[in-house]
């Protein structure tokens, strides 16, 4: 299977790559032509995935897909960005149609879920890696950016927390889930939910956003130190599943919440009357602590005392340093 080929079997011909009203051309030419509503702005955001370094090199193709663009898609949740598209460079070792086919199927299965058209993309062959653009549009002005939390603002999140680093040890031992609680924390890695539709809701209201990829305490940093500003996070009041719950105990529960990475919920920052105006729109977010003036992030744990954890966000390049 030639080049050419691959690309119009596996990506041209699946249905995410219609062309629609935002997508005015889509793939088979130089460029791909968008069409975002009028006077509004175009967001953008790129991730790479390199396989030993973000997903275990044997691991199921139609997952990869999936998770692939739910995390791309994440950032322009985390933006308050509306879905225009998205483009796809793949490296690979080589043209398995029994992979690509699955790897196609769990790409699309995202793309739909998220209204996401594929726009085009670029297929070389190398070592494994996917690298995703996505595009969104947003009013002027109504970006979700980091850098607008105030004093007195609450700090909510979408949903638990300490999912994604409470399921990496079944990841890497490539359990396929013995139990409802393993197949839900498997999901919870495997299909993260980008919060399209909150992120929205959140232009104009929310000061403040992130998605959490990195851990709570190393996301809300961001937010502080693009705000000026100190987040205090009540230990007490952050939110865990059930699973994980079945699974940890609370200081290692706590543990993956704080420093864990993967959760891709939404971390953001709203005056207090917004919170249940919201809740009362259905959003199921929650308020694990508020914005003081300072800097950096607090803890106060549950016998009221504050600290000043350490933040230890993955870096790429601080391993083994
Ligand atoms: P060019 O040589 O102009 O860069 P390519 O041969 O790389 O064009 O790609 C041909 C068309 O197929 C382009 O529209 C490109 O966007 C699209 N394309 C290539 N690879 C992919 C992919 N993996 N997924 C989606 N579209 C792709
Ligand atoms: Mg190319």
């Amino acid at each position: 299977m030639g080049e050419f080929e691959l690309i119009r079997q596996y990506f041209a011909a699946a249905s995410c790559a219609r062309t629609g009203a935002g997508v005015v051309l889509g793939i088979g030419d130089d460029c791909a032509l968008l069409n975002p509503p009028s006077g509004n702005l175009v967001a953008v955001s790129t991730d790479t995935l390199v396989a030993g370094v973000h997903f275990p090199e044997v691991c199921d193709p139609a997952l990869l897909g999936q998770r692939a663009l739910g995390v791309s898609a994440s950032d322009l949740a985390a933006m308050g960005a509306s879905p225009l598209g998205f483009t796809l460079a793949i490296s690979l070792p080589q043209a398995e149609a029994d992979w690509l086919q699955r790897f196609a199927a769990g790409l699309n299965q995202m793309a739909e879920q998220c209204a996401l058209p594929l726009i085009g993309g670029d297929t070389t062959c190398g070592p494994l890696s996917l690298t995703l653009s996505v595009l969104g549009h947003v009013p002027p002005h109504q970006a979700l950016q980091r850098s607008g939390a105030c004093v007195g603002d609450l700090l909510c999140v979408s949903g638990p927390l300490g999912d994604g680093a409470g399921a990496l040890p079944l990841v890497l031992n490539r359990s396929l889930g013995d139990s409802e609680t393993e197949r839900y924390l498997l999901a919870r890695y495997w299909a993260p939910q980008p919060q399209l539709g909150l992120g929205v809701a959140l232009r104009g209201r929310a000061t403040a956003a992130l998605d959490i990829s990195d851990g709570l305490l190393a996301d809300c940093g961001h937010i502080a130190a693009a705000s000026q500003v100190c987040l205090v996070i009540d230990q007490e009041q952050i939110p865990y599943s059930e699973a994980l719950q079945r699974i940890y105990r609370p200081e290692q529960a706590l543990q993956y919440a704080l420093s864990g990475g993967d959760d891709y919920q939404l971390a953001f920052t709203l005056p207090p009357a917004q919170l249940p105006v919201l809740q009362a729109e259905g959003w199921p977010i929650q308020a694990i602590g508020w914005v003081e003036v300072g800097q950096g992030v607090q803890l106060q744990t549950a016998t009221g005392h504050r600290i000043t954890p350490a933040v230890r966000g993955y870096d790429h390049f601080e391993r083994g340093s």
